[in-house]
């Protein structure tokens, strides 16, 4: 047992991903939540062929990648699958946000060509949210997912350094603005400030209690 308690010492979970900021996203929320479990990602185990994410949803696409690590590396395994719905477009790009422009997965050409597609829309009208859902798989094939949404909309031009993907065009309505001052980009927000609000950090935190329940057994 570990000084927590909780009787989860070296338990082992695998982040089906090769994504750093990932891995240290979800090692935080683990920490914050007193789980002292190691959290592993795809360079820990032996490697294996990716498998193509061919769902039309967030979930189903988590739940390959968290099937395939499950059953590849014996470990109950996390993925996440995540993206951009812009109300103007329908929704899309959803499921297809990293290939919006092509399968390159080039974020600047995704992000010009959202802005192209909505150039006419007004303010009133452009709503979007980043959607991430995440799946939990044990060796012997549980599953179980969750989901997080964050709420706002798409500027008229990018702005910001930080983050990845849509950020500098994404404004989260879930902050504080002052009268004087223009709202955030999520790419001119920190990491800490972003993951407080994030969709992934949503998703990954309602999976919580079911990852404690699992390893628990
Ligand atoms: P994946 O879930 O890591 O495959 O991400 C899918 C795509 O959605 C990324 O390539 C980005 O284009 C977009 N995306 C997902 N989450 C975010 C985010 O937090 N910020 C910006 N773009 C994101």
């Amino acid at each position: 047992m570990n000084v927590l308690g909780n009787g989860l010492a070296g338990a082992q979970v695998l982040l089906a991903t090769n994504n750093a900021k990932k891995l240290k996203e979800l090692r935080r929320i683990t920490a914050e939540q007193g789980l002292g479990i190691e959290i592993l990602s795809l360079a820990d185990v032996d490697p294996y062929p990716e498998p193509p994410e061919t769902e039309w949803t967030f979930e189903g696409n988590a739940l390959i990648k968290a099937h395939a690590g499950a059953e590849r590396s014996g470990l109950v395994t996390l993925a996440d699958d995540s993206g951009l719905c812009v109300d103007a477009l329908n929704q899309m790009p959803g499921v297809r946000s990293a290939r919006w422009n092509g399968p390159a997965h080039d974020d600047q050409a995704n992000l010009d060509l959202v802005l192209r597609q909505v150039d006419d829309v007004p303010d009133a009208l452009r709503g979007a949210r980043f959607v991430a859902a995440v799946a939990l798989v044990t060796p012997d094939g549980q599953e179980f997912t969750t989901r997080g949404e964050m709420p706002g909309r798409l500027a008229h031009a990018p702005r910001g350094k930080n983050g990845f993907g849509y950020d500098p065009i994404f404004i989260a309505d879930d902050q504080e603005v002052s009268a004087d001052a223009e709202p955030l980009t999520t790419a001119e927000m920190s990491s800490e400030q972003k993951d407080a609000i994030s969709h992934r950090g949503r998703a990954l935190r309602a999976m919580m209690p079911k990852l404690r329940e699992v390893l628990k057994g």
